[in-house]
């Protein structure tokens, strides 16, 4: 059984977001046109619940690069955690903060941000915080009006922010007017990694990518907001890119993600419509 510091932290029994009291009817982050509320209606959790319930797992995924997940816990997102040249980096936190877990990330060196790609994805990160040394809270400007437990901890950025020496958080924007991706230039040997939670999804076939408002509602984006994502991304060069759900595209993900981005653009103005 995983043990926790906040035993009595609520959080949304569905998207794993903390919140503090009083609480709304309803989770504002659930009830958007990009999330799901069940049919059984708004429930919420503890961090006591969860860690009575949830197995907390570690693995190595590459060089200075790991993933953490915790079973039953919102809708089972991967935490990457990577030891940056200035120091380790939460990105897409987990919604139950693990006494194993934060033994291990603190094994790895100072934390230096907790940072969520966007709201689906904020989890528990003031309590990863606060677990921490009070590490900063990263939160992206646009986005800022979706947290559900402020906190002195939270530092709003904006558009491209430098990390550390080889890492640095650039604002896409699209699925949420704030979504972020982190880029990591020493990741995979050099060779380069995005962490993209959902601003760009890695599709099944492990070969292309996704651009969407909403996945679970499938509501697109539009050509020119896909476009405009590719403009900002640049010429910043990665092979490996990371999604929610330890899903990847391990080989010149860079390439792989123009391409899907002019076969979306294709899509969406109507360029293959012989094809329907
Ligand atoms: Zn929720
Ligand atoms: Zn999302």
């Amino acid at each position: 059984m995983a043990t926790t510091f906040e035993p009595d932290l609520i959080s949304c029994a569905t998207c794993g977001v903390e919140a503090t009291t009083p609480l709304p009817a309803v989770c504002p982050i659930c009830a958007d046109e990009r999330q799901w509320v069940p049919a059984s209606g708004q429930a919420w959790t503890t961090q006591a619940d969860l860690a009575a319930r949830s197995v907390v797992t570690v693995g190595q995924v590459d060089e200075r690069q790991w993933s953490v997940t915790a079973s039953d816990v919102g809708i089972g997102q991967t935490m990457q955690v990577i030891r940056t040249a200035d120091g380790v980096v939460l990105w897409d936190p987990i919604g139950l903060v693990d006494r194993g877990a934060v033994g291990f990330i603190e094994s790895l060196g100072p934390v230096i941000a907790v940072v969520a790609s966007h709201p689906h994805m904020y989890g528990a990160q003031v309590a990863w915080s606060r677990a921490l040394d009070d590490a900063p809270v990263l939160i992206s400007r646009p986005d800022a009006g979706w947290v559900q437990r402020r906190d002195e901890r939270l530092v709003e950025i904006e558009g491209a922010h430098r990390l550390a020496e080889d890492a640095e958080i650039v604002t896409l924007g699209g699925h949420f007017a704030g979504s972020l991706v982190l880029h990591w230039t020493s990741g995979a040997d050099g060779r380069g990694v995005l962490l993209a939670g959902d601003t760009i999804m890695a599709n099944p076939d492990r070969s292309s990518v996704s651009f969407m408002r909403s996945y679970p509602n499938r509501i697109p984006l539009s050509g020119s907001t896909v476009e405009r994502m590719l403009a900002t991304l640049g010429e910043r060069s990665y092979s490996r890119l990371w999604s929610n759900f330890a899903n990847a595209i391990t080989e010149d993900a860079d390439r792989v993600v123009a391409a899907s981005a002019a076969r979306h653009i294709g899509w969406v103005t109507g360029a293959f419509d012989d094809a329907t």
